[in-house]
């Protein structure tokens, strides 16, 4: 009989590591789960064996967490959000010290136990700003990376920890996949409180609103970027896994809107007559007490890599991921409200 591989999630109480662990089941791995709280709506019966609730920066939790020889630790536990959470400046110093340490303790304890292989998932974040000022044609090829000018701590914490597990990969032959993971949304994910991302805002606002209302969008909204549906993420990080490639390598859709295209694509969705209303400049400080969080002003995946070393490509339309996503949070708030 094929012996059952073992999969270690750190960071599966989250958005994508819950779509990832639940996957992996599916695949009939053994599956342990390490996060901070529980899956706010996976049942842990639907994507683990074994949740392990505790903090990844304590070396002595990564410790008992990853054990000796175990063949697959994907790490994506990172103190993360959306652009109100990681753009404003307010949470740098955590956000750089909590993923940090992480990092460097998953580095460590992988080699340790002899882990056979170690995904880590890093962010388009950690592009240089100046070529993401033109909202048409910004460049991701990964080559373009250095010299390196990420616009957010965030980023740069992201081309550290790249850095981290390629030096571990050298220095100690541990085996490590990396990509870059560009904007991924989905049902089952952060949809209201602060850190939810541009899509989920846009279907919760355009599900909240009633015709003839507004919606906010910050910035002049031509600001440009892609979005990739979980269960194409979740894919293109098997195929990459179980590839000969190491990375980085960017994972995202190549089908680049303006955030006013995709709030409209929300409200088409929600089959209401609402309006865009853009708030940027002093309006937006005079709102909320800080700049208008908006990030570069143009991102967009380049697959061409990938389709290189993988061979394969995503797929999914923004348009079917969105109407899946705002079913989900039309429901969230429909169970809220009762
Ligand atoms: P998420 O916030 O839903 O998941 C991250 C998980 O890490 C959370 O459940 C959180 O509790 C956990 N975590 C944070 N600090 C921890 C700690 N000290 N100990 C234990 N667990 C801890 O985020 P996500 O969207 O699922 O992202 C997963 C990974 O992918 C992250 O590393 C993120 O930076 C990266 N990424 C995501 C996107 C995206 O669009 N979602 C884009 C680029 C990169």
């Amino acid at each position: 009989m094929k012996k059952m591989k073992n999969a270690i999630v750190l960071g599966g109480g989250g958005f994508i590591g819950g779509h990832l662990s639940k996957r992996l089941i599916n695949e009939g791995y053994h599956v342990r789960i390490a996060d901070l709280k529980n899956h706010e709506y996976f049942d842990h019966s639907e994507i683990c064996h074994e949740f392990i609730k505790c903090d990844l920066t304590d070396p002595k939790a990564v410790e008992l967490v990853i054990s000796q020889e175990c063949d697959e630790v994907y790490q994506l536990a990172a103190d993360m959000g959306g652009a109100g959470y990681i753009f404003t400046g307010n949470n740098d110093a955590n956000v750089m010290h909590g993923s940090a340490m992480i990092n460097l303790n998953v580095a460590h304890e992988c080699v340790k136990k002899k882990v056979k292989k170690v995904f880590y998932s890093s962010s388009a974040c950690m592009y240089p700003d100046h070529n993401q000022l033109d909202a048409d044609n910004p460049n991701c090829e990964e080559s373009s990376a250095y010299p390196a000018n990420p616009d957010s701590e965030y980023g740069w914490e992201k081309l550290f920890s790249e850095r981290l597990f390629l030096a571990y990969n050298r220095n100690y032959n541990l085996e490590v996949r990396i990509a870059r993971f560009h904007n991924i949304f989905g049902p089952q994910g952060t949809w209201s409180g602060g850190k939810e991302k541009a899509p989920a805002a846009m279907c919760r606002k355009a599900a909240e609103t009633n015709s003839g209302g507004g919606i906010e969008v910050w910035g002049d909204g031509l600001q440009t970027r892609s979005f990739l549906y979980v269960s194409e993420c979740v894919e293109a990080v098997l195929r990459l896994m179980d590839s000969q490639f190491t990375g980085p390598v960017n994972i995202g859709s190549e089908e680049m809107v303006t955030i006013n295209q995709l709030a409209e694509m929300a409200i088409a969705i929600s089959g209401k007559n609402i309006n865009i209303c853009n708030l940027g400049g002093q309006d937006f400080i005079d709102k909320y007490g800080f700049n208008c969080p908006t990030g570069v002003r143009g991102r967009n995946s380049d697959n061409r890599l990938y389709r290189e070393k993988i061979g394969w490509e995503v797929s999914l339309p923004l348009k079917e991921g969105m109407i899946k996503t705002f079913t989900w949070i039309n429901e969230q708030l429909a169970k809220k409200s009762k």
